[in-house]
């Protein structure tokens, strides 16, 4: 069996090292908000060239938070793509902000830049990005639009740790990025984790406190915050797997040109990037027709595929007032996606054979 990610494979590479690390916070006795914590901080903002890192408790959390930073009111607009993971939308709708749903590109599967500036409203207040895939969004035109209407530019950076847009880091890419360190994630912790990137140093002040039941000091509440917070295990594990995720990036971007060169089938529509840089492969979508058949055809020749997403977030039941809307870009793109494994620890003869088989469908 081929596995669409082995997750023990992965951080059994760095076992010594990550066991030794969880020791050293067991040994110190502190758990919550402590020098991993602060170090963690200190390397990824040193890594994505931004002032600020705020740990928190998992990606949506980071979302949440930088909107409930910037105060966005109810009703307030904020732009997001339609084929995004539904958690984008829900960090806006759990602000009782409105979600304004735009198609993505068909080629990138990112928002289609050219369809934003027909949803601006006077009650737009932000553009949520996301690296959707592992891909840097293009960000040119939404910067131009940011600053033409007054806009915040938030990135959903939570497949895309490292993946470079003119040079640049995503979580530099905006004002501010939610990261998650979901397990299955490029970096990736042992259980729930996040962060938020920024260097804008009011909102950085802003959800340090609100992160933390909304307190600077002790016992002394400024706003309505919440608890969301990285803890030193998961911080202490993310110091290890950071200093090897260019490497892994690296692996990932080897095996998906070793594919995008090797995969020769009609049936079968392979992703595109527009620099390699750009791209960091969370996840290698390919698109084909009938998707059921390929997946059942890959099943039986024992090879695991993931489905991102199949069921796109205005036709989900927790969304029912969207139920009636289309989205006809976003829609096929649901129907048709499917993906092939990619991980750092797979092998050449797996990537092989997973080529050799897809030529065969
Ligand atoms: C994983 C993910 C999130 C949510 O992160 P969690 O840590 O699971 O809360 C948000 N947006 C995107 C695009 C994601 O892939």
């Amino acid at each position: 069996m081929i596995d669409f990610l082995n997750l023990q494979k992965i951080n059994s590479r760095f076992r010594d090292e990550i066991l030794a690390s969880i020791e050293r916070v067991f040994n110190s006795g502190w758990y919550i908000s402590g020098e991993e914590n602060k170090k963690f901080c200190e390397d990824f903002s040193k890594y994505c060239k931004v002032k600020h890192t705020i740990g928190v408790a998992n990606g949506m959390n980071a979302l949440e938070l930088i909107i409930k930073g910037y105060g966005f009111k109810k009703n307030d607009e904020i732009i997001v793509p339609a084929n995004t993971y539904i958690a984008s939308i829900l960090a806006i709708s759990n602000n009782e902000c409105s979600p304004v749903l735009v198609e993505p590109d068909i080629n990138t599967y990112n928002i289609n830049p050219d369809l934003i500036e027909g949803k601006i409203t006077e009650r737009t207040k932000a553009i949520i990005v996301v690296h959707l895939y592992g891909q840097a969004v293009q960000m040119k035109k939404i910067w131009e639009l940011a600053q033409k209407y007054g806009l915040k530019v938030i990135e959903d950076a939570a497949q895309a740790h490292g993946a470079r847009y003119c040079e640049k880091l995503t979580g530099n890419l905006g004002n501010a990025a939610g990261f998650s360190f979901y397990p299955g994630k490029n970096l990736g912790c042992l259980g729930d984790g996040g962060a938020i990137t920024t260097s804008d140093n009011q909102l950085a002040e802003k959800i340090t406190a609100l992160h933390n039941y909304g307190s600077f000091k002790k016992y002394h509440n400024l706003y309505k915050g919440i608890n969301s917070r990285l803890d030193e295990i998961q911080a202490a594990v993310l110091r290890v797997r950071l200093k090897y995720l260019e490497q892994d990036n690296a692996r990932r971007r080897e095996i998906s040109q070793y594919y995008r060169k090797n995969i020769r089938n009609g049936k079968i529509i392979l992703p595109t990037t527009y620099n390699e840089d750009a791209h960091v492969w969370h996840v290698f979508a390919v698109r084909t027709e009938n998707r059921e058949a390929f997946q059942n055809y890959l099943q039986k020749q024992n090879i695991q595929t993931v489905i991102h997403y199949p069921v796109p977030p205005h036709k989900q039941p927790a969304y029912k007032e969207w139920n009636h809307l289309s989205f006809p870009i976003t829609e096929q793109i649901h129907r048709e996606i499917i993906s092939l494994p990619i991980s750092p620890v797979m092998t050449d003869a797996e990537v092989e054979e997973v080529v050799k088989i897809v030529n065969r469908y």
